[in-house]
């Protein structure tokens, strides 16, 4: 089988030679243990953060082991007696095809689902708990309310437009290209969206939120986030979930810091994997919309563990259009 390792730290840009392909030969299993074959391998902005040594919310990613990352897949021989060949399992298994695991931290699907597997590593997943969070525990907007929302055609930002709108809210995405823009307001119902590679993007964004901004969900940085300063009404809340345009170590100011002052702003920071106690919740609320097409959702597909480094170094390009998956043969 094939995996795929972290051959070396990036400088900068991350580049296809900072990974290295290996085949190796299929895994024993010892009592307790289960092989599995992965499906779907999730590829995540966070695993950018990995690369590095630098003191972050996480340990690093060891050089020479398999990439970290979430996968779903099947159970192909067992000697755990709480799973059975066939069974579908998520896990955290990484970039490889085939990986033992003692169970511990595998969860079963349920194959009869309606949900596709590969929903799992995004809307009903960590993407999509990432959304529910910040939305509902730290912006909580009301109805009425305008909420905008940065890589808004994304895995995060696609579930954060729909919930706010179920909320009853005004949303505006901020994407990147006429196509993505197109897709969340027509495909995913947002009010509008501001397309900020169209060069003029502050007097856009004005002009989509005609009312101001009471709750931002972030996750570019930069210009991007300056914008949405520049609008916000009094009180507002803002839910820092990422700053991808500085993933690749380039400093990230605020310019339009003196609205915080200005307009009383409370911006908070957070981590999805360090509220598991909620996790049940979301991912309920989540799945059920899903499972009713209530919640949409769309994917980038890259074929074959091969194609892995160059699908993640295009996912913090923005050449994905939806959650970046791998999908393996
Ligand atoms: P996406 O599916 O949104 O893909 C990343 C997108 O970022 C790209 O498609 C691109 O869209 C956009 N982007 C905007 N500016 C840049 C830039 N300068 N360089 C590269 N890409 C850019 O990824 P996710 O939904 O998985 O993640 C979205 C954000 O949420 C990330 O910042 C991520 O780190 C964060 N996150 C945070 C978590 C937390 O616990 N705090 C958990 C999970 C994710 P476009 O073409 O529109 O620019």
């Amino acid at each position: 089988y094939q995996r795929i390792v972290l051959a070396s730290r990036p400088q900068g840009n991350v580049r296809a030679d900072n990974f290295r392909l290996e085949t190796l030969p299929l895994p024993e299993i010892k009592d307790g243990e289960v092989l599995v074959r992965n499906h779907f391998l999730s590829l995540d902005p966070y695993m950018r953060g990995r690369m590095e040594e630098t003191k972050s919310y996480a340990a690093p990613q060891p050089l020479n082991e398999t990439m970290i990352g979430g996968t779903v897949g099947e159970i192909i021989a067992s000697k755990n007696p709480r799973f059975a060949v066939g069974d579908k399992v998520l896990g955290m298994l990484g970039w490889t095809e085939v990986a033992v695991s003692d169970g511990a931290l595998l969860r079963r699907l349920d194959a009869a689902s309606p949900i596709p597997l590969s929903a799992y590593l995004g809307a009903v997943g960590m993407p999509g708990l990432t959304a529910w969070y910040g939305l509902t525990q730290i912006m909580q907007p009301k109805a009425g309310e305008t909420v905008v929302v940065s890589a808004a055609s994304g895995a995060v930002g696609s579930v954060v437009g729909q919930l706010a709108k179920q909320m009853g809210c005004r949303v505006v995405g901020i994407a990147g290209g006429a196509e993505k823009c197109a897709y969340v307001v027509n495909e995913l119902g947002f009010d509008a969206c501001v397309d900020y590679k169209a060069g003029k993007l502050d007097a856009d964004l004005a002009a989509a939120t005609p009312d101001g901004i009471d709750a931002v969900f972030e996750n570019v940085g930069g210009d991007v986030f300056d914008a949405s300063l520049a609008r916000m009404n009094p009180f507002g809340r803002i839910a820092m979930c990422g700053m991808i345009s500085g993933y690749n170590g380039e400093p990230i100011a605020i310019k339009n810091a003196r609205a915080f002052l200005t307009m009383r702003l409370t911006m908070r920071g957070f981590i999805v994997s360090e509220h598991m106690d909620l996790w049940p919740q979301g991912l309920k609320e989540l799945g059920t919309l899903v499972a009713t097409g209530k919640l949409k959702f769309r994917e980038s597909i890259a074929e074959g563990i091969a194609q892995a480094p160059d699908a993640f170094i295009g996912l913090l390009k923005g050449q994905n259009f939806g959650k970046q998956l791998v999908k393996l043969s």
